[in-house]
């Protein structure tokens, strides 16, 4: 497979090229929101281990997402993150142009050279268009992920899409089989790759851009996938728009983007099994096919239990399925592994926010987005009973994080009212909720916390992958069944689930809250806090089984190789 030589990045040989608006390679490369960035930093790291010939695409923000801060009521304040790309990415002599509104916009390329396990390198490269050339409002372009209007959207998506393939050309990528668009962000790529093959002579441009597209879609949601009305797109994307292709492109006067990358590639699939039966209903005519989510273990492992594989599971990083042997491992070096990584938690939670928490007292852990499906306060919808439950069972505290959305305004409302809450359940339980959750803070948490909580709105959570990177540190997961859950969960051996079988949901919105709600209060004080605090190596095997049965299973190194077999050499 491809090499360097020299230090030097092969590009010729480069075999996929994909296209994520966000890729989270590190907490200090902020150039990603969440669960989406996380997953394609992942997959690359896995790639460069697997030494696939893989090169990442994404847009470079110089202000990142957004720093969060919370004020003693739970208003969530902003703030630009800072950051220098000089420290972590190579500024190439590379530069191509794009249209954006009929005036060219120039971008230039950095690049990050990502080394695997083997000492392999491959190249994600983050477009830039702050270049003194363009106008203020197009170097603003790529600065902030998420951020400004449909317009401001549109024109990332020209540079990611349109922009991404074109750099791909100049820097010598000549032999790239697939182009991955993860999420409907890029899906621009299409256009611009049928300009390439139409103007190769190519027979059958459409078919040739079909051949080598790969889709994955990432939301349940219609509303989150991003659409953009007609003429409004056109005055936008302009003559980059292939006159033979505009019924395509356009149905009933939108560009859906998520429908423009189903309809030009030949690979499609969802996130987990239910995501994609979800996706097919949403896109009738489409074969949608299934890879569930990973994530990359030896990254997600923390380092007592990295230290404890390291020992009994030589050589795990590169071939996380040896990790269902830790079924051999004893379970007492298992409990103190886990009793490491919770005191690491404890202690920079008691420093940096004056807690009293203490190693010994069961500990709950919610941390995600904050936006209205995933209800991170249906934990408070009845706070009496919940300090009812502490009471009885020795003990509670909870550690929540997560940033809303700044235009969500339903999710700064979760935040207040968690926080809101916290003081209705003290001293009972200590409650904290901890700004600016990012990838370092997520390694801290999933492997600090006793257990995982989740609970979307079915079925809303097209995977989710928090609850995996907390199975390879033997943390069991709690959750509603949606997502990967229904395929991960089996009940007492894996975690618990919360609320009714997939295919028992209720019909009626309140009725599904009122379900849920009851489950997860009756299993917390009948079942999970006395088999924490009473059956001590029942809880252990749990854990035990969470490492074994799916730390071995949901990791990108499987994730990587399910997109081999059946997308990417195909
Ligand atoms: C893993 C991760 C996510 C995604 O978690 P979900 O389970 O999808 O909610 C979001 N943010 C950060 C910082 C993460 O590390």
């Amino acid at each position: 497979m491809a090499d360097t030589v020299n230090n030097q990045i092969n590009f010729v040989d480069m075999h996929v090229a994909y296209f994520c608006m966000e890729i989270g390679l590190a907490a200090e490369i902020p150039t990603y929101a969440g669960g989406l960035g996380v997953l394609s930093g992942d997959m690359l790291r896995s790639s460069a281990d697997m030494e696939l010939p893989m090169i990442g695409l994404t847009l470079l923000y110089k202000k990142g997402y957004f720093k969060q801060t919370l004020d003693g009521s739970g208003n969530q304040i902003e703030a630009e993150m800072v950051w220098n790309p000089a420290d972590y990415l190579e500024l190439l002599p590379t530069r191509v142009s794009v249209t954006v509104e009929s005036r060219p916009v120039i971008i230039q390329v950095w690049l990050h050279r990502l080394m695997g396990v083997t000492g392999h390198i491959n190249p994600v490269i983050f477009l830039d268009t702050d270049v003194p050339e363009n106008s203020i409002w197009d170097r603003d372009i790529t600065q902030i992920l998420y951020g400004g209007d449909a317009k401001y959207r549109l024109a990332q998506e020209i540079v990611l899409g349109i922009g991404g393939v074109r750099v791909l050309q100049e820097l010598g990528c000549g032999k790239i089989q697939k182009y991955h668009m993860n999420e409907g962000h890029s899906a621009l790529l299409v256009l611009e790759l049928f300009r390439y093959f139409a103007a190769q002579g190519h027979g059958n441009p459409s078919r040739a851009v079909h051949n080598h597209c790969v889709f994955t879609t990432h939301t349940p949601v219609a509303s989150s996938m991003d659409q953009f009305e007609q003429s409004f797109a056109e005055t936008m994307i302009g003559r980059q728009i292939p006159a033979q292709l505009r019924s395509e492109i356009f149905v009933d006067g939108v560009l859906n983007m998520t429908r423009l990358g189903l309809e030009f590639s030949a690979f499609l699939n969802g996130v987990a099994k239910k995501h994609s039966e979800i996706s097919r209903q949403m896109f009738p005519g489409y074969r949608i096919e299934s890879i569930t989510n990973g994530i990359h273990s030896s990254f997600w492992a923390a380092e007592p239990f990295k230290k404890l594989f390291d020992h009994y599971l030589p050589g795990w990083a590169a071939d996380p399925y040896s990790i269902r042997y830790v079924l051999s491992i004893p379970g007492q070096e298992i409990w103190e592994a886990h009793q490491e990584a919770k005191a690491a938690l404890i202690a920079q939670v008691n420093k940096e926010y004056g807690q009293e928490m203490d190693l010994d007292t069961f500990t709950l852990g919610f941390a995600r987005r904050a936006t209205a499906y995933k209800r991170g306060d249906l934990l408070f919808s009845d706070p009496q009973r919940l300090k009812r439950i502490a009471k009885n069972c020795r003990g509670l505290q909870i550690i929540y994080a997560g940033k809303a959305h700044p235009q969500d305004f339903a999710g700064k409302e979760l935040i207040k009212k968690i926080i809101e809450n916290m003081h209705l359940v003290a001293p009972e339980i200590k409650v904290v909720y901890l700004a600016d959750y990012d990838m370092k803070l997520a390694s801290l948490l999933v492997a600090g916390v006793d257990l995982w909580l989740n609970t979307p709105v079915r079925p809303q959570e097209a995977s989710g992958t928090s609850g995996m990177k907390a199975a390879i540190n033997g943390v069991p997961h709690f959750s509603v069944l949606d997502g990967w859950w229904i395929e991960g969960h089996i009940e007492n051996v894996t975690g618990w689930s919360i609320g009714p079988m997939p295919d028992k949901v209720s019909e009626r919105a309140a009725d599904i809250d009122v379900e849920d709600i009851e489950d997860m209060y009756s299993k917390l004080e009948y079942v999970i806090l006395p088999h924490f605090y009473e059956q001590r190596d029942e809880w252990i095997k749990t854990m035990r089984h969470s490492i074994a049965v799916n730390g071995s299973f949901f990791n990108t190194h499987r994730m990587v190789q399910q997109y081999v077999l059946n997308a990417y050499f195909q």
